[in-house]
């Protein structure tokens, strides 16, 4: 199976983790820490990097573009004070 397709299906099963939306083309991946962020998701399954994606993805949280907006327009904030943020703070 080529790294697109199982991408497609692997995003498939997941919902964004701060709310209902689980479609697959408003799914992003968000880095829990940005500090550890190496590659870009999307750019690892382009160049069919399926080691390097299995690793990046588990410092990532599934997110629909929605909130990934939301939570970056806060994160600013957030860092100010605490690197770390809490589900509550993001409704
Ligand atoms: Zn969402
Ligand atoms: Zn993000």
């Amino acid at each position: 199976m080529n790294l697109q397709k199982w991408f497609k299906e692997y995003k498939s099963n997941l919902s964004c983790t701060y709310c209902d939306a689980n479609h697959p083309a408003v799914l992003d991946f968000h880095h829990k820490d940005p500090n550890k962020k190496e590659f870009n998701i999307y750019d690892l399954v382009k160049n069919s990097s399926s080691k390097k994606l299995i690793i990046e993805l588990e410092k990532c949280e599934p997110i629909c573009s929605n909130c990934h907006r939301k939570l970056h327009a806060k994160k600013g904030i957030f860092n100010a004070i605490q690197r770390s943020y809490s589900e509550k703070e993001i409704s």
